[in-house]
């Protein structure tokens, strides 16, 4: 066997450190892989897999990419779910004894990244940690991007669902999981199904003090110190020892770590998030034809990352609340105000991203540039907000820093067009610093003196084509073909020999170099400085540029808002914790903006804890059920996050929790549509709900047979409808017109239908709810709209109508039974045939049993069997 080459040697060292990762070595300009990382990255990337010799018989596979442009290879790895580790020479080749000297200076994973082109701009990327001890939760989610850091604990309830509900809001890219976990199989279930995330496994510290190292560094609200929040701590500690061994290096943007609790917001499980649309659209998963795509006009990535987390947390605290409805109030009134702020904000940039990029060292020059420009718009900012009425906005106002003197380090040195690359350097100023004035100087007059000098060798060498050239190795040289070589004056002192031509170098060339060579390194290493010691003054400012950032951030917001609300005619929510929900001339905002302006027909409600707790919504397919009960989940949602509402009017009595369930066939979003994630559902709706929460049903029961699918259904309505179980405003649209019995039987249940007009054999949609009962659901009516050929609907139309028929006997016994309470149970049992023959069955059978055949007489006999021939027949 051979012995490895050495700097294979160096390569094995620094990979057995990261198993997991695909090892990017630096060599030169490239980093380059080998072995089964350059099989993968080839396959991946689509790179030319090449060879190394490594000092074995057969060479290392091998395969490269330019270190300018290996973002591009990184995300598209990182998206394909590896982690890659950066591994750079950390010492200078040229002073290097032996092989160079090199690191791991970091692990980019799917939840550290800070890159600004691989992230998305108006969206978070997350990492959680979440730490588990029988049963019970904490977790702990950043944005290393921008600093956001927060904490909870989920300690009691259904822990599990909770939990994963929580993550599917936080929706991280990377889920570090304690190694207990590897046993929890119905936590891994539920993130398996709901979340697409990348999962690492970490030891957890055993106990707090292992951790207090890591912690050190960690900024906590001091009422975290009470011994309840220790397990707060230990997933804490699990997320501060991953970015300490992914990113060595603190993270000195991380905020201050907030402890919140998931009560203080709005309940939204993750089906409930999916089908009202909040971020993204069932169909496609984008944001088009969201909630969001109609009430983000933010200007700034910070605001737009805001907007999507009020989205998601609904509050529950009506101060809250109004202050932000204050707000919006203010700024919709006052257009020319909304514009001016507006305005200014729009120039600002991504100051928190930048801010992680100046923390993490990797700050570009055109960062700088963009934080100088933000910087430039505060004073104007602040003093528009000077006089404003609204509490939220003054107080913010006050979170808003100038910065005079940062601005003042950054304009007064760094050009205000910077080049791309720092390497060439060229991007100070001039009049910033003397020396570098000098140099530059040198440089220029360099370039003249070399013009020169070219131009005298030719005249005195009588060689016309005397040319200097300059490269890396030979530094400056005079470049002489060979067919003017006999004229080569002997002071020349050959360098190199070409084919056709000969390199040489003079005194006075040499001299030349010194000098502008010399230039150039002390003006690479001045500017450096210089780029360093702004890149420091920024971190020096870093917690009120933070503070300042989520002011901004947080004006955007408000301003989308009131913008939002002036252009579509949103009304101010009125907020109560009275149980009362009373919207007038409610809109859907979404499908009002996506069907002909002016077409969307407005829809009142009312619901309260007394006799409007539960409507069921019958009418025809196609009639607007759907969109009804959605627009008032939506109107309810948007209130809570201080948005006004496309109403004329809204009452709103707080909502603790919103639910909506959809029934199995209408449900094409999970992919596994199946009557059993529906009843699973079902059960955490029950299991969960309050007296104070929001239900939407819609069309549940429907993945089953008829037969179970009422039943269900009906004893659904029982249990949310009663007090005693739960008393929750519900919507309920149903297919099933058989509820529609329930009004007046059960406590506030309401009969609502959507209004169609019938004309001739065809129907109109109103899209008008009105209180009553649908007793037909016009199905063949929508099959003739949809354009099924008239012999099919003809058929139906017969085959319905023979239906019919039947079901008028069926009618005449559900009447009779519904009339007494105790006949609601075995109502059900008459809408199966085979229920209706085991009892037609069961009579006969007891008539007959019941004959004493030794005492009965041929007439008797003969009575008897009359009777159960017509008794058939009538049933026939
Ligand atoms: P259903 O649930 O009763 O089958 P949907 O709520 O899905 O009906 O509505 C079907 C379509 O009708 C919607 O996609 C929308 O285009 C239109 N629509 C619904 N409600 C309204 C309304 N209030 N005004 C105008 N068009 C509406
Ligand atoms: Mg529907």
């Amino acid at each position: 066997m051979n012995e490895i080459t050495p700097m294979m040697k160096q390569y094995f060292e620094i990979k057995d450190k990261c198993l997991d990762c695909i090892l990017f070595y630096r060599l030169g300009d490239f980093y380059e892989m080998f072995y089964d990382d350059a099989k993968t990255a080839s396959k991946e990337l689509e790179l030319t897999l090449t060879g190394r010799d490594c000092g074995q018989e057969e060479r290392a596979p091998m395969c490269g990419v330019p270190y300018h442009a290996a973002v591009s290879y990184i995300s598209k790895l990182i998206e394909k779910g590896y982690k890659v580790a950066i591994c750079e020479q950390t010492e200078d080749p040229a002073l290097a004894k032996g092989i160079v000297k090199r690191e791991i200076v970091r692990i980019i994973t799917p939840g550290t990244l800070i890159e600004s082109n691989i992230l998305n701009e108006k969206i978070n990327n997350f990492i959680t940690s979440v730490y588990s001890d029988n049963g019970c939760y904490a977790l702990t989610y950043a944005d290393i991007s921008t600093g956001l850091l927060k904490t909870t604990q989920i300690l009691y309830g259904n822990t599990t669902e909770k939990l994963t509900d929580e993550l599917c809001r936080i929706s991280p890219s990377e889920l570090l999981l304690d190694n207990n976990s590897k046993d929890d199989k119905k936590l891994l279930n539920a993130i398996s199904q709901k979340l697409s995330v990348s999962i690492t496994y970490i030891e957890a510290p055993e106990n707090l003090d292992l951790s207090v190292n890591i912690l050190k560094s960690l900024r906590y609200d001091s009422s975290l110190s009470d011994p309840i929040y220790e397990m707060s701590f230990i997933s804490s500690a699990m997320l501060l020892s991953y970015f300490h061994e992914t990113q060595k290096r603190t993270l000195d943007n991380l905020d201050l770590l907030e402890y919140y609790s998931i009560e203080e917001y709005m309940t939204l499980d993750s089906s409930t998030r999916r089908n009202l649309e909040l971020t993204e659209s069932i169909k496609d998963r984008t944001k088009k034809g969201s909630l969001l795509s109609i009430i983000d006009k933010t200007s700034t990535s910070m605001g737009g990352r805001l907007l999507r987390q009020f989205i998601n947390q609904p509050l529950i605290d009506i101060e809250k609340i109004n202050k932000r409805l204050d707000a919006v109030l203010e700024l919709k009134d006052d257009y020319i105000q909304r514009m001016k702020l507006k305005d200014s904000i729009s120039d600002i940039y991504d100051i928190e991203r930048i801010i992680s990029r100046a923390s993490a060292g990797t700050i570009s020059l055109r960062d700088m540039i963009a934080l100088k420009n933000s910087l430039s718009k505060l004073p104007q900012i602040k003093e528009l907000l000077i006089g404003t009425k609204s509490k939220l906005l003054s107080v913010l106002s006050l979170s808003i820093h100038e910065f005079p003197l940062l601005y003042d380090s950054i304009n007064r040195a760094i050009v205000d067009e910077p080049p791309v690359n720092m390497k060439d350097g060229g991007y100070i100023k001039e009049g910033y610093i003397d020396e570098i004035d000098e140099l530059i100087g040198i440089k220029k007059d360099g370039t003249l003196w070399l013009g020169k000098l070219e131009q005298e060798e030719r005249e005195k060498t009588q060689i016309k084509n005397i040319k200097i050239k300059y490269n890396k190795v030979f530094g400056y040289f005079i470049e002489v073909t060979n067919s003017y070589s006999h004229l080569v004056p002997s002071h020349y002192i050959r360098k190199q020999t070409l084919a056709n031509s000969e390199r040489y170098i003079t005194g006075e060339l040499k001299t030349l170099e010194d000098k502008i060579l010399g230039a150039d390194l002390r003006l690479i290493r001045l500017e450096a400085a210089v780029y360093n010691d702004i890149k420091e003054k920024i971190k020096e400012h870093i917690i009120k540029l933070k503070q300042t950032a989520a002011a901004i951030a947080y004006i955007d917001v408000i301003i989308s808002f009131s913008e939002v609300s002036s252009e579509n005619k949103y009304c101010r929510p009125v907020m109560s914790v009275k149980d009362e929900i009373h919207i007038i001339n409610g809109r859907h905002p979404v499908v009002e903006k996506l069907i002909d302006r002016g077409a969307f027909v407005s829809n009142d409600i009312l619901l309260d804890l007394k006799e409007h707790r539960f409507n069921i919504i019958t009418g025809p397919n196609m009639a607007g059920k759907s969109t009804f009960m959605r627009q008032t989940a939506l109107i309810v949602l948007l209130s809570q996050i201080g948005c006004f509402v496309p109403a004329d009017e809204a009452h709103i009595g707080l909502v603790d929790k919103i639910f909506t369930r959809v029934g199995a066939s209408d449900d094409i979003g999970s992919g596994q549509s199946t009557f059993m994630v529906e009843m699973t559902e079902m059960a955490n709706i029950l299991n969960n709900a309050t007296n104070r929460s929001l239900l939407i049903l819609d069309e549940i029961g429907r993945g089953t047979s008829t037969f179970d699918g009422l039943s269900i259904a009906w004893a659904v309505t029982e249990y949310i409808s009663r007090k005693e179980n739960i008393g929750a405003r519900t919507l309920f649209a149903t297919h099933y017109h058989e509820l529609t019995e329930l009004e007046g039987r059960l406590p506030g249940v309401m009969n609502y239908r959507v209004k169609v007009l019938e004309q001739g054999d065809d129907v109109v949609f109103l899209r008008k709810i009105e209180k009553g009962g649908a007793d037909e659901s016009y199905g063949i009516h929508v099959a003739k709209l949809a354009g099924v050929p008239a012999k099919v609907i003809q058929r139906a139309t017969a085959i319905a109508n023979e239906l019919k028929k039947a079901d008028i006997n069926k009618m005449k016994n559900r009447k009779k039974m519904t009339d007494s309470v105790e006949g609601q149970l075995d109502l059900i049992n008459v809408f199966g045939r085979e229920s209706e023959d085991r009892k037609l069955i069961d009579e006969f059978k007891k008539e007959l049993m019941s004959v004493e055949i030794s005492k009965t007489s041929p007439i008797e006999a003969l009575n008897k069997l009359y009777w159960l021939q017509s008794k058939f027949l009538k049933e026939q």
